[in-house]
């Protein structure tokens, strides 16, 4: 396949769920990836091996503005960051697309409504066989069907903490979440949280999108496959060539359409390194509006509580999503994290004795707290010669500080009278996204509303960089539905015969 018709550029959510769409219209399409599949191998379950020696990171360095190096988890599988994360899937709510005010400033609304996503949100929750509960979360935005499959069952001590937190008025609803929980249990009674799957039970890119579009006789995967650039034709508009670099060689492939999917860190950084200018950056835009959520870890403490539970990520809270409960602004979500143990918070207490941070997790419960960061074109990626410069400016931390304080109280009237929390800081980029973003205007956006590049007709975007805003909730389930709507429009404008 030197000349395909499509060369998809990453195989993580947005990459992999666009190839699922494309494949049945029996186009050629290849798939470049800059990693390959993650083998089954104990590390895999080893809570030291993931938090305390980072095995599973990527052996490259960040820099922030001040040219000070760190590790990004940043990770490059078949699947991509999909093959760690938290499963959670949830939908943007209906206000999110609309603009929202916020105490420090105002998220942009999108090109579309929530209405205009709905039919592709239902179609990705079916892809990735999502777990879950109608009419529970007070801010859930309409839905054309109920989940497919039942909630993930909360276990014995989080549904005592459940209970005790609606007893003191909260709403918690349970997470709707891509998780075969009997089988991921039945190869190792660990959380899957940041833990990383070998195809055993999470509904990630890979298991759900990737390897089903690889049945297709027209769809090819390459594997260590990093893209380099992208080389435009003689009329500066068509990409022409897509250069890659494979064990070490230098290759070149001439797709008819790209679609790149390297993820929104990524994704900039092949379009910056495209040429002097950068492509699709007439507006200089590529690599700003870089966002990543602001992130907290919550953790409860009652010395009478028996936390016996092993992956505890079941629920979340959504009340003060929409509004401070007391007619302010916007705070955010609150979900469960994977289960604390000992060997995780031994990653960030070094100098204290795993087998004490053991016994005090068995005391704890423990939360992630997200807000909104908002987009900046201040807040970017950009390189320095082949260094990823990643200039983040967080914004909106007076609605983090906010949550914080309504989640403490609400933790402490529950019975939880010692409330620790932690910032997760840039070498956590997990929610990153914003970087190439679609919209209606070529002055402020590269793309259109469909993906496609608004100076480069057969190149499309599909992955967590084409967010218009981060909104308070996790971003996969979005990135799956946009690269759906993606995939219809490109079937629609381009495979026609
Ligand atoms: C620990 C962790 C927990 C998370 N939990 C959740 C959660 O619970 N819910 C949720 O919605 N989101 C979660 N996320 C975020 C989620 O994984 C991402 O939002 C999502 O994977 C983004 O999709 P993407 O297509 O933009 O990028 P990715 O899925 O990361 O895919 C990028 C792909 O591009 C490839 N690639 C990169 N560079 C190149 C190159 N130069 N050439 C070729 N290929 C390249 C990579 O190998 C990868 O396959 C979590 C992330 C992490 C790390």
């Amino acid at each position: 396949m030197s000349s395909p018709d499509i060369v998809i550029i990453g195989a993580g959510m947005g990459g992999a769920t666009i190839a699922n769409a494309l494949a049945p219209s029996g186009a050629e399409i290849l798939i470049l990836d800059k990693g390959e599949q993650l083998p089954e191998r104990p590390e895999n379950r080893d809570a030291r091996a993931i938090f305390q020696r980072g095995f599973f990171r990527p052996r490259e360095s960040w820099y922030d503005s001040e040219g000070n190096p760190f590790n990004p988890g940043n990770y490059y599988y078949n699947g991509g960051n999909s093959k760690f994360y938290g499963a959670v899937l949830l939908r943007y709510r209906a206000e999110d697309f609309d603009g929202i005010a916020h105490a420090d400033g105002n998220a942009p609304p999108w090109p579309f409504h929530y209405a205009e996503l709905e039919p592709y949100y239902d179609e990705a929750e079916k892809l990735f066989q999502v777990r879950g509960k109608a009419g529970e979360d007070p801010t859930e935005p309409p839905r054309s069907s109920d989940f497919a499959f039942p909630p993930v069952p909360d276990e014995r001590a989080i549904a005592e903490v459940r209970e005790r937190l609606r007893k003191v008025g909260l709403k918690p609803f349970s997470l709707p979440l891509g998780v075969d929980i009997d089988k991921w249990l039945s190869h190792g009674k660990t959380p899957w949280d940041a833990f990383p799957d070998a195809r055993t039970g999470k509904m990630d890119a890979e298991t759900c999108a990737l390897l089903p579009a690889l049945t297709h006789a027209n769809v090819k995967l390459q594997n260590r496959a990093e893209v380099k650039r992208l080389i435009r034709a003689a009329d500066g508009k068509r990409i022409e060539a897509v250069e890659y670099l494979q064990d070490g060689e230098t290759k070149r492939v001439t797709p008819r359409l790209v679609v790149l999917s390297a993820g929104a860190v990524r994704s900039a950084v092949i379009l910056l390194a495209s040429s002097p200018e950068g492509i699709a950056n007439r507006t200089g835009m590529v690599g700003r509006h870089f966002m990543n959520h602001n992130l907290s870890a919550m953790i409860g403490i009652d010395p009478r509580f028996n936390n016996d539970s092993i992956y505890q990520k079941t629920f979340a809270i959504n009340d003060f999503y929409l509004g401070d409960g007391k007619g302010g602004p916007p705070l955010g979500n609150v979900q469960l994290l994977g289960r604390v143990s000992g060997p995780i918070l031994k990653s960030d207490l070094k100098h204290v004795p795993e087998f004490i941070l053991d016994r005090v997790s068995k005391k704890t419960i423990d939360f992630l707290i997200m807000t909104e960061d908002l987009p900046d074109p201040a807040s970017r990626v950009r390189l320095d010669g082949e260094r990823i410069v990643l200039e983040w400016r967080r914004s909106n931390m007076t609605a983090h500080e906010g949550l914080k304080t309504a989640m403490r109280k609400a933790l402490k009237q529950a019975g939880f009278p010692i409330v620790l929390t932690h910032l997760f800081d840039r070498k956590t980029p997990s929610h990153q996204c914003g970087t190439i973003r679609i919209g209606n205007n070529d002055a402020t956006a590269p793309l259109d509303s469909f993906g496609r590049a608004f100076d480069h007709p057969n190149l499309f975007v599909a992955d967590a960089s084409t967010l218009v805003t981060s909104a308070a909730v996790n971003p996969s389930l979005t990135v799956a539905a946009l690269s759906l709507r993606t995939a219809k429009h490109i079937r629609e404008t381009e495979l026609r015969s």
